[in-house]
């Protein structure tokens, strides 16, 4: 075990991406699981707690240390076994997104989720059950783990296989790998109808394994997990397509959307007038009368390309009067491109914050799709009426937006906190979520009070105590 107590030496570990600072007087490095095994049962008997660190891209604080001993998984990271035929990827914890897809390159397969952040930990993406782009035709983290290997709280294990331990209604009762026994009830509730991540994943008779994944390292560490695959597509064709009017974003949206579409994608990702604003000093070619872009994604076999290809334009033809300046992308170098100005977005933003030195004000709200256009309308009328600087963007195939509002002065942010705290409230109102994907962690815990009521909240906390008696884990999260 490597141990840090210098504060120059692990400063960097006190923050995450959404800029919230914690404090930890020292940095644990583990190299063996036994280690880790050791650290949790100390923890228990002298009464210190810990919180697990991934990559720290996340964006709620949910790997700051608030006053905890700080638990790097980062000698976790190789790729263990891949197995062809299973479809299988078996990774440790550490293991980056763009490992995974680096290593995947030309096998014939694919690990569907795609986040945007590729510098993000599998450890992290299975703690907030993180979604991608992709996540609009292929689904979240969620349903690409088959196994994970986990220490718990206590220090006992856990090998969980996905299939093996079902809840009997709203109880669970069932053994660690030690012979303990670990029993508690579920709260009995729905959640929102749309993609989601806040707070545990409950379910009637649901399955163990999706207990953990968007836990956020309460109910336990993650040291490896086996993740599905699936076959890549012969050949994915990519479309950045600009509009100059509101209207007919949303047209276009609907029909790509819907069953008669000549073109069907795979993604479907939204960038505003004021995203486009702050990307173009460094991206010149956006064309100067688009008010909106969408990013699509439509697979293809490699004989068809052409006529697919032909197809996305002439549906563009349809709904733009920009469709001639539609970007396309065919070979990987022209890929790289889209992604690069999707992701430069986030960072653009990021960026901004950093220098105004502000905490990220930055919603994760998803919709059901019937309400997204009116939710989209009264998000824009909300922050112009208030004199606001925001950027909008987002997975608009899952009716999902990431709206931030950026302040320069403490003033600002308390005013514009007021602004976005409607803007959640209404997600909620209208059926949806709180959060889609980034988790609760240390900063939007009252947002999740706006989803569930205290005795649902207390149920969390009762499922926490089943595998957490003496608040050793990632305390401060999501509760
Ligand atoms: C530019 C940018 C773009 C982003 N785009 C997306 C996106 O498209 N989709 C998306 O979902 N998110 C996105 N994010 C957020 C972030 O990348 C994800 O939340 C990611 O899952 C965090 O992974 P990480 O390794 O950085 O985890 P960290 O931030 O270090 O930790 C996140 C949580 O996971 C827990 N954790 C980490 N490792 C383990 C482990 N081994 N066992 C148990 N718990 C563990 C931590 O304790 C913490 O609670 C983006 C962030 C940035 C900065």
């Amino acid at each position: 075990m490597i141990i840090k107590t210098n504060l120059d030496e692990f400063n960097e570990y006190l923050t995450d991406a959404s800029c919230f600072t914690g404090y930890s007087e020292s940095l644990y490095i583990p190299e063996s699981k036994g280690e880790i095994v050791e650290l949790f049962k100390r923890a228990n008997s002298e009464g210190f707690s810990i919180t697990i660190s991934g990559a720290g891209t996340g964006l709620t604080g949910s790997r700051v240390p608030l006053g905890s001993i700080i638990l790097s998984m980062e000698k976790f990271n190789s790729i263990k076994s891949l197995a062809k035929n299973e479809k299988m990827l078996e990774v440790e914890s550490f293991v980056r997104l763009t490992e995974i897809q680096d290593y995947l390159e030309g096998s014939g397969l694919f690990y569907p989720p795609n986040p945007t952040e590729k510098l993000a930990t599998i450890g992290g993406n299975i703690g907030n059950n993180a979604s991608g782009s992709r996540t609009y035709k292929y689904g979240a983290t969620r349903k690409y783990i088959d196994f994970l290997e986990i220490i718990l709280p206590s220090g006992d294990t856990l090998d969980l296989r996905r299939g093996e331990i079902f809840a009997n209604g709203w109880h669970f009762d069932f053994c660690s790998n030690e012979g303990n026994r670990i029993k508690f009830d579920l709260p009995e509730i729905s959640m929102p109808s749309v993609k989601h991540s806040a707070g545990y994943f409950i379910e009637k008779n649901m399955d163990l394994i999706d207990l953990f994944i968007g836990a956020e390292g309460t109910l336990g560490l993650i040291v490896s997990a086996r993740l599905k695959l699936l076959p890549a597509p012969q050949e994915v064709l990519g479309a950045i397509i600009f509009f100059d009017e509101h209207n007919k974003m949303y047209d276009f949206l609907n029909y790509v959307k819907s069953i008669e579409a000549a073109i069907s994608p795979r993604l479907i990702e939204f960038f505003d007038d004021n995203s486009l604003e702050l990307l173009r000093p460094a991206i010149s070619q956006i064309p100067s009368k688009a008010v909106y872009a969408l990013w699509i994604e439509v697979e293809s076999d490699g004989e068809k390309a052409d006529s697919d290809l032909e197809s996305i334009y002439q549906v563009a033809q349809k709904f733009t009067n920009l469709a001639d300046e539609t970007w396309l992308a065919q070979s990987n170098s022209e890929h790289k491109r889209l992604a690069e100005f999707r992701h430069a977005l986030p960072l653009a933003v990021y960026e901004k914050i950093q220098q105004y030195k502000q905490q990220k004000l930055g919603t994760d709200t998803a919709v059901p799709d019937a309400s997204l256009k009116a939710y989209h309308e009264e998000m824009i009328s909300l922050f112009k009426f208030n004199e606001l600087e925001y950027v909008i963007w987002g997975h608009i195939g899952n009716s999902h937006f990431h709206a931030n509002i950026i302040t320069k002065t403490n003033e600002e942010f308390e005013n514009a906190k007021n602004i976005f705290n409607k803007i959640v409230a209404r997600a909620v109102a209208l059926g949806g979520t709180v959060s889609a994907e980034h988790g609760i962690g240390k900063i939007k815990k009252d947002y999740l009070k706006m989803l569930y009521n205290n005795g649902v909240i207390n149920s969390f906390r009762q499922i926490k105590i089943a595998f957490d008696r003496n608040s050793v884990l990632n305390i401060g999260n999501i509760f």
